[in-house]
């Protein structure tokens, strides 16, 4: 009976420039029956650009649950299906993962048509280390949320790969530099693969001030980059909790931690959130 299953493709698409998309993609587009999409017209754009006449229906958050039987039906039915995206790989801080979840569950065969993925397109350029990195995607919306998420990676040593929308971007890099601090090597890669690309990497702080005073590149898509903490850092940290932690043994919290930033050079907000820790084990 599997043979009279359908195929689902997860075909990615161009994420600014229309000539990214692959050879495969436009082949698969042409072949199926029916396009799945995130926003009907902008992919009803993207097929016009590439002369396609298919049928598309719309997959986004708010119809997800309701529109993933429909999808399954008709994949019962024999029927090939592209899933895209607006833009880049589906699924990828994108719609898509309960449909292939249950595309999987129902034995319907799943293929990839890979290309344009932003996290990867700035990996690529930003001079940061990836041999190993984390995708983070988009940080929390709300600003102590974020900063909470943040301070989670604040001894993550690997790479970093975050998505942020350009309201946020500002307040995003601000926290950043509060919580990584200033010193930390980072990349802004900006509207990759348009006209107005920027790439950027230098150390967070100076990528802030820079950014701070441009409001204008404030627009745009962002990929923001951030180094994992370096193992000497690391140990500088564990010094420097050593010895706020010696100090929390006989000294009130506060005057531990402004004794501790004063030996050991780390900013006191650092060692108050180390300090709060301790007290709570
Ligand atoms: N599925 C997409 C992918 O494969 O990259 C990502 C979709 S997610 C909803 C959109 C986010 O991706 C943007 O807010 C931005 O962070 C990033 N992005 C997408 N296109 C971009 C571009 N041309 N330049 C920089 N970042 C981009």
């Amino acid at each position: 009976m599997q043979s009279e299953l359908g195929t689902l493709y997860v075909v990615a698409t161009p994420i600014g420039n229309l000539q990214d998309i692959t050879f495969r993609a436009i082949e698969i587009l042409r072949q199926v029956d029916q396009v799945v999409a995130e926003d009907t017209r902008h992919t009803r754009i993207l097929l016009k650009h590439f002369s396609i006449q298919k049928p598309i229906s719309a997959l986004h958050d708010f119809n997800e649950h309701q529109q993933l039987r429909k999808v399954i039906h008709a994949l019962q039915q024999g029927k090939s299906i592209a899933l895209v995206s607006d833009a880049g790989t589906p699924l990828i801080s994108d719609p898509g993962f309960p449909l292939l979840r249950e595309a999987i569950a129902c034995g319907i065969k799943v293929i990839p048509i890979p290309g344009v993925c932003a996290a990867i397109a700035a990996l690529s350029v930003a001079g940061l280390p990836t041999d190993q990195f984390v995708f983070e995607g988009f940080l929390p919306a709300k600003q102590e949320a974020r900063r909470q998420r943040l301070q989670l990676l604040s001894s993550e040593t690997r790479t970093i790969v975050f998505y942020e929308a350009p309201h946020r971007f500002i307040s995003a890099m601000q926290t950043m530099v509060d919580v990584f601090g200033g010193k930390r090597m980072a990349c802004v890669a900006r509207e990759l693969t348009k006209i107005h690309e920027s790439i950027i990497s230098d150390h967070l702080q100076s990528l802030f001030t820079y950014f701070q005073s441009h409001p204008a590149k404030q627009r745009g898509e962002f990929v923001i980059i951030v180094a994992g903490v370096q193992l000497d850092n690391q140990s500088d940290s564990a010094s420097s909790k050593q010895v706020l932690n010696i100090l929390l043994s006989e000294l009130p919290l506060k005057q531990a931690v402004k004794l501790a930033s004063k030996i050991t050079g780390e900013r006191k907000n650092v060692l108050y959130e180390a300090a709060l820790n301790l007290s709570l084990k």
